[in-house]
């Protein structure tokens, strides 16, 4: 499979050139080896860490089955509250939608909290193109704007930049020499920031979770830009996923123990911020006006699927991206989505159904790590599987990979079949085999031979050689007796 993906070059292509690059791959292995650390100590920490995944699986997977119902509940509570919500069929529709409230407003500039919705629907290059300005103000959002790139991890999405990188990109932004220190750095982007939260029209952020009961957005953030964002500017512009509901704040309690912890191995987050309705008569802070933009995109088609459903029970916090030994190897921009890792591989190709994602489910070993590692227990592995099976019965297989699997299919079928078949694969490795390996620099056997070894095909099948030793067995004479006896 070799579809080009929104990347516009196909995935081994994008992989071959991550796993080139050495600094790339010794930081992603760096950052994701301490957040599993980190994971590790928090959840040994907490006790009954599987029983905390299985209460939070059944909220998420409680919630989506009655979707309908609690995003009505959620809306009508926003609604009674004066904010505003708007649904969107797709992408472009929720950026339309983003883009006519910030004209209505006459805004100028938009700051934002990092989102992966929006990065999802691209809103900052769709106000960009209307002349707003807009500026990202987590770190690493920031870090990313500057160096025109979209996020390469769901929580860290600079971690492809070293320090020296960031120096240069902040020296560009800011036109004045600064030194690679992190005080330096930080201090430079802080003083950067903090104009930008008091000049905006309208702040922007994301939803880690709505809470249907109250109506309410929870946003965890770790640098407090969250909070500056929603409640500075006098317009506040939520993009949520329609799966981002919680039934009650007693749920939240069970998610904001598993996602700072899985996320980062933090107790908490060093933010939790609940807005819950624009600023009243009486309050000191908050937005005049709140509009939430809740966005499909895709995940409706997943609802009532047994296979998918789950999927829309993530809530993001990058822990199956950490394990993965695909991601670990290659990072998360060879992935050519906005989601990268075992996720990025599931639920990419889900909300783009076209061949520009098919390949993604192949960026797996299916080793299952990534089901391990969730705190909401969704099965990644086997959803990768059935996006395989989708991409055969949707005939997305080369015809050489086809003919391949017909052959095997056949040959495995009956006992006669199967035996000729290896006294043939046996016959035709002997130009490739040396000293017990296969070794191929051209064809098929290239993909696998160049990095893995191989074994070849043993000379004789294990079923003649277990026959022939008990021949041997049979008529040679065992240790005391036959002939031995026979002397005595
Ligand atoms: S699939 Fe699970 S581990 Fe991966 S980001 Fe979602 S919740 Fe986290």
């Amino acid at each position: 499979m070799s579809h080009e993906g929104a990347a516009g070059t196909a995935l081994t292509e994008r992989t071959h050139e991550a796993l080139q690059d050495d600094f790339l791959r010794a930081a992603v292995r760096f950052t994701t080896d301490r957040l599993k650390a980190r994971k590790r100590l928090a959840t040994d920490e907490l006790g009954h860490w599987e029983q905390w995944r299985e209460r939070g699986s059944q909220i998420r997977s409680h919630t989506v089955a009655h979707l309908d119902f609690y995003l009505k509940q959620f809306v009508d509570n926003v609604r009674r509250l004066g904010g505003h919500v708007y649904f969107a069929q797709d992408a472009r529709e929720a950026a339309d939608t983003v883009a006519q409230i910030v004209a209505k407003k006459q805004a100028r500039l938009v700051v934002k909290s990092k989102s992966m919705v929006s990065e999802e629907i691209h809103v900052n290059e769709h106000l960009q193109k209307n002349g707003v300005e807009v500026v990202e103000s987590d770190l690493g959002e920031y870090i990313i704007q500057l160096a025109k790139e979209p996020p390469s991890h769901i929580i860290i999405p600079a971690i492809h930049k070293n320090r020296a990188q960031i120096k240069d990109l902040f020296t560009a932004a800011g036109g004045k020499d600064l030194t690679t220190e992190t005080k330096n750095l930080t201090a430079f982007a802080r003083r950067t920031l903090r104009n930008k939260f008091i000049e905006a029209d309208i702040g922007m952020t994301g939803c880690n979770f709505a809470i249907a009961k109250s109506g309410s957005i929870v946003l965890f953030t770790n640098e407090g830009n969250g909070r500056m964002v929603s409640t500075l500017p006098k317009t506040h512009i939520v993009t949520m996923g329609m799966e981002r509901i919680l039934p009650s704040f007693a749920d939240l309690e069970v998610m904001a123990n598993l996602l700072p912890r899985s996320a980062t191995g933090q107790k908490l987050t060093a933010y939790m911020s609940v807005v819950t309705g624009p600023r009243r008569q009486g309050e000191g802070d908050g937005p005049d006006d709140l509009h939430i933009v809740i966005v499909d995109n895709g995940r409706s088609s997943q609802l009532g699927d047994d296979e998918f459903q789950e999927v829309l029970n993530c809530i993001r916090c990058g822990a199956c991206l950490n394990v993965c030994p695909v991601y670990r190897h290659v990072g998360g921009h060879a992935y050519g989505s906005v989601y990268p890792g075992p996720i990025g591989a599931v639920l990419t190709p889900l909300l783009n159904q076209g061949p520009e994602y098919a390949d993604l489910p192949y960026a797996s070993s299916l080793c299952g790590a990534c089901y391990e590692a969730c705190p909401v227990r969704i099965p990644l592995h086997d959803m990768l599987v059935h996006l395989r099976r989708r991409n055969v019965e949707m005939g997305r297989t080369k015809p050489g990979e086809r003919l391949a699997f017909k052959g095997y299919k056949h040959a495995f079928a009956k006992v006669g079949r199967y035996k000729l078949a290896m006294q043939l694969a046996r016959i035709g490795q002997t130009p490739l085999a040396k000293d017990g390996y296969i070794e191929s620099t051209f064809g098929p056997l290239m993909g696998w031979t160049s990095a893995r070894h191989a074994p070849a095909l043993a000379s004789e099948s294990f079923r003649d050689r277990f026959k022939r030793m008990q021949q041997d067995i049979g008529t040679k004479p065992s240790p005391g007796s036959g002939e031995r006896g026979a002397q005595q």
